[in-house]
């Protein structure tokens, strides 16, 4: 059976759109996933650490049979296709993030997935977009997404670009 997914996609370094479109292409391509749609990309000043670049963020809605802990190893993969190496620190410059902000109306909380992903709810970056392609989102554990685009949000979104991912 098939699932509705959204993933969150960031980049700072090495040209962050070409990044952006290189991780869209990667999951487009992939032979277990059902690519839906991608949000506008949106350029976002950095949460955490101020000195690093601003930050390109996009929000990808797919399908799939592929369980979480699966497409967890699909999305790392594509990391490391694209050169991420982790250093362990947060909220740190990077060529390229995904993140499973939602599986269907699933809550996890294992060792090396938590979804509804955390602080989602709350970041400008990834509220936005998600908003973009779907405003009766339900966030499992929150409830609509509506009630958390009025309020204060973190990772704020400096503009909506043109360019089509
Ligand atoms: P990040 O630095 O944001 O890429 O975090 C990577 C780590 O977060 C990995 O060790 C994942 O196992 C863990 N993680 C926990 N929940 C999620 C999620 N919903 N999506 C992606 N990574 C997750």
């Amino acid at each position: 059976m098939s699932v509705r997914v959204f993933l969150g996609l960031g980049s700072n370094l090495d040209n962050p759109l070409k990044q952006l479109k290189r991780a869209v292409s990667a999951l487009r391509e992939h032979s277990q996933i059902e690519f839906i749609r991608v949000s506008s990309a949106y350029l976002t000043k950095p949460m955490g650490p101020e000195d690093q670049a601003d930050y390109y963020n996009a929000v990808v809605e797919l399908s799939t049979a592929l369980s979480a802990e699966a497409l967890l190893v699909v999305t790392q993969s594509i990391e490391q296709q694209q050169g991420r190496k982790y250093n362990g620190k947060r909220w740190h410059e990077r060529i390229i993030d995904l993140d499973i902000l939602l599986y269907g109306d699933e809550r996890i909380d294992s060792d090396n997935l938590i979804v509804p992903h955390p602080g989602l709810h709350e970041r400008g970056f990834v509220l936005f977009p998600l908003y973009e392609l779907d405003k009766n989102i339900n966030i499992p554990g929150k409830g609509s997404i509506d009630q958390f685009m009025q309020s204060e949000l973190t990772g704020e979104v400096l503009r909506k670009l043109d360019t089509v991912l």
